[in-house]
């Protein structure tokens, strides 16, 4: 990452923060980041991606059946 050499960046870090803080959804899944410690923010581009792998997407289960199952 072209940014690592100046991770510790106080204005970066206040930029990346800024960045998730209007962009707080993942742009690989779509899904809302829950914490800035779990977001890789791009500042440069001004998008954050889930560090590490995107988790599952929440699943919506169904309790009724069909009702032309029957
Ligand atoms: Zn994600």
């Amino acid at each position: 990452m072209a940014l690592s050499g100046r991770a510790d960046d106080p204005k970066l870090e206040q930029l990346a923060r800024a960045v998730f803080a209007m962009f707080p959804q993942c742009h690989r899944c779509g899904q809302t980041i829950a914490r800035f410690e779990d977001a890789d923010v791009r500042v440069h581009v001004q998008r954050a991606v889930h560090r590490g792998p995107c988790p599952p997407p929440p699943i919506v289960e169904r309790v009724l059946p069909p009702a032309s199952e029957r």
